[in-house]
Parts: C-alpha cells; structure tokens; sequence
C-alpha cells in the first residue's frame, strides 16, 4: 500500500499537547516497559514513528492509540525525555478531532481555553433557557419536576441522546473505516472471517477489558498496587468509570419505570427505593474517582499527570460539578420543607448533564467510546498481525 507522508503532522500533533517527540531516537525501551504492549503490538514508540515521519493515516487508523491507559511509566524510563505517554494523550486527542464528524471538536482539543470557554457558555446557556420553562415553585415539598415540567427534560434529554447517538455512531463508523483501510480489509471483516468469532471478542474486548480492564489491573498498574489500592491509578479510573456507567443506568432505569407507570413522577423517593439507592452508590464511588483525578492532575503527581492541558480540566470539573450538584440537590430532597436554592441548584445541575452529554463524542471524554471499539477489535487477534505489516517504518 502506498503511504502519504505529511511533514506537518509532527507540528499538527504538538498543537493537540504533544511535548518532545522530536528528542526520540527510535531505541524501543518504551514499548518493552509497556505491560500493555502484547504480541504484533508496537506502540508507544510505533506512535512516535509515525508522528516523526508524517504518516497521518497509519497513525488514524492505528487501534494502538486506544490500547494506552496513560499510566505514563513509558515517560518515566524513557532516556531521551521524549515524553511517550503524553504523545499517546495527544495524538488520541488528535484523531478524535478527526473522526468527529464536528470540526467543532477542533475547538475543545487544539484550542483548549476557547473550548472551556464554550462549555461554560453552554452551561450558562442551558441554565437560561430552563429558566424560561420554569413553572411554580412549591414552598412546602421539593417539586423539581413541577418546576421544570417533567416532559420538557424527558422530551429534550430523549432528543439530545438521539443526537450524541447519531454523532457517536458515524464517528465509529469513521475510525472503523481508517483500520480498514491501512489494513487492507473490509468493513466485513470486523464481524465474520477467519478471526476470532465476534462475540467472544466482544466479550474479551469489551467485558474483560474495558469494562474490567484486566490487563490494566493486572499487568499496568503493578507499581501502584503496592501502595494502597483505593489510590491505585486502576481504582481510581475504575471507579469513576464505573460510577458514571451505574448513574447512567439508575437513570435510565428511572426514566423506563415511570414511563411503564411504575412510580408516579414526582412522587417521594426513599433512600432504599433501587434505583435511587444504585444511584447513590455509584454517585459516591464516582465522586471519589473524578475527585482523586483532579487533585492527581492539579498536584501533577507523576508523568502521566505532568502535561495537563485546559481541556484536561474542563471535562474533569464538569464531571465534578454534575456529580456535587447531583449529590446537594439529593440532600435537599430529604430536608424539611423545600429550600429554595435546591431549584436553582437543579436548574444548573441539568445543565451541566446536558453539557457533558453533547459534549461526549467531540472532546476527551470520546475515549471511551474508541477504546472500546479498539478493544474490541485488537481481540479479533489475526487483524492485529496484519497491522504489523509497514516493516519501512521501523
Ligand atoms: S520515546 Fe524514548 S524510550 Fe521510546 S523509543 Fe523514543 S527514545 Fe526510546
Ligand atoms: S502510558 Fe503506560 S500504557 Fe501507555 S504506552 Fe506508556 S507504558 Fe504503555
């Protein structure tokens, strides 16, 4: 196949974070540290290849980008300060520009301090508007859905999820394509052939290892697994990872009792009721994930949290943020009489969740959605040999 070569992709990709790549001299030590590196495997150093030698396309269409957990012990050994892990954070950063069918991505990953400005205006945005919608405000019980009437965010959060729906699924579509393409296969290929059968590959890539993230756990995280495992980097990822996963599902579930006419809207929630109980829990477990992550960056308490970037904050605080409010709002609810500010908190609590839902598949916060799919196919092992194949770059 033969391959277009950019000089500018170096330069592009140093815009996305990207600090040293030019000091690497190609040695390979940091791809024999990596734990996650398995057989066929190359990166970070194959990454950083490419980048040098302007191969925009093997590096698009390269599911290695998603297989790193930026644990960032790659920039702890390398010799030269050639930063590897924080290249893989910024060339992630960079194809998700890239596949994102929304240039607006541009805005959030190259220009981070625009794209926090444009996510508080979104915040500030939604908060009005719903304040245009707000009906009575009750004095005696916490009506929050009497004061945002129920069908309005019922009708708008459906229309909002068929939209990042939409959005995710062409930019799955889009990365799909580009491994293809550099490997020769067709679309096809990532459901019949000679590879593994789907389902057992969905099962490892998706079950085992990005939802579990076993290899993470076991073989990437052994240096911080003998210090106290609640601060281990793969509890901490885990946790909140898992914590948003379980409040997307209490809601949802939520969502789907009333429709079927389970629970009546507005009705009192006891602690103990599922799917606010569930709710609770993984509330707890994901403010603690999202909360040791901002210190971790803000103390830059290794490599891997050296490098942080605006936008780094920008989606961890609107995470934050949705979950303290989430949690006030809460406390509220079981409080005597109905404070008043519980109502203005619950305005800007939707707003911030209709902010990071529009925002999942155009910013950082798209890396779940393509490691998944990236796990997903580096399990179908015969694809992996094939992509060994452009020997000239080595
Ligand atoms: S990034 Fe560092 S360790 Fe990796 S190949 Fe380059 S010089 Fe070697
Ligand atoms: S940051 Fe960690 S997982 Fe990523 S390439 Fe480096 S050593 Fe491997």
């Amino acid at each position: 196949m033969s391959q277009r070569v950019d000089p500018e992709l170096m330069k592009e990709i140093k815009q996305y974070g990207a600090v040293g790549l030019e000091k690497c001299i190609n040695c390979g030590n940091c791809t024999a540290i990596c734990s996650l590196t398995g057989e066929g495997d190359r990166f970070p150093r194959h990454m950083i290849r490419l980048a040098q030698l302007g191969m925009r396309d093997e590096l698009l269409g390269s599911k290695e980008l998603w297989l790193c957990y930026n644990c960032g012990l790659c920039s702890e050994t390398c010799p030269q300060g050639a930063e590897p892990a924080n290249l893989m954070a910024a060339a992630r950063c960079y194809a998700i520009t890239q596949y994102a069918p929304l240039k607006i991505s541009v805005l959030f990953c190259k220009h981070p301090v625009i794209g926090g400005l444009l996510a508080t205006l979104m915040v500030i945005f939604f908060s009005i508007f719903m304040y245009g919608e707000r009906e009575v405000m009750h004095p005696d019980d916490l009506e929050l859905f009497g004061f945002i009437p129920y069908e309005f965010i019922h009708n708008a959060g459906l229309a909002f999820m068929v939209l990042v729906g939409l959005i995710s699924a062409l930019t799955i579509l889009t990365m799909m394509r580009r491994i293809a393409k550099i490997n020769g296969l067709t679309f096809k290929n990532f459901f019949t052939g000679a590879h593994k059968h789907w389902l057992l590959a969905f099962w490892e890539g998706v079950v085992v290892q990005s939802l579990w993230q076993k290899r993470y756990r076991e073989e990437c995280d052994i240096e911080e697994n003998r210090k106290a495992w609640y601060i281990s980097k793969w509890f901490v990822h885990a946790a909140t990872m898992w914590g948003f996963l379980g409040l997307l599902f209490a809601t949802s579930l939520n969502f789907f009792l009333d429709i079927i006419g389970v629970k009546e809207t507005g009705t009192f929630v006891q602690l103990w009721y599922p799917t606010r109980l569930i709710g609770t829990l993984s509330g707890l477990l994901f403010m603690y994930g999202v909360t040791v992550l901002l210190y971790k960056r803000w103390k830059a308490v290794d490599k891997a949290h050296s490098f942080s970037r605006p936008s780094d904050y920008t989606f961890l605080t609107l995470l934050w943020l949705a979950g303290v409010t989430g949690f006030i709002i809460e406390i509220a609810l079981y409080l005597p009489g109905a404070p008043t500010w519980a109502y203005w908190m619950f305005i800007f609590h939707v707003a911030v969740s209709i902010t990071l839902l529009l925002l999942l598949p155009i910013t950082k916060f798209a890396h779940s959605i393509y490691r998944m799919v990236a796990l997903y196919i580096h399990a179908l092992r015969p694809i992996s040999k094939q992509e060994t194949a452009p020997a000239s770059t080595d």
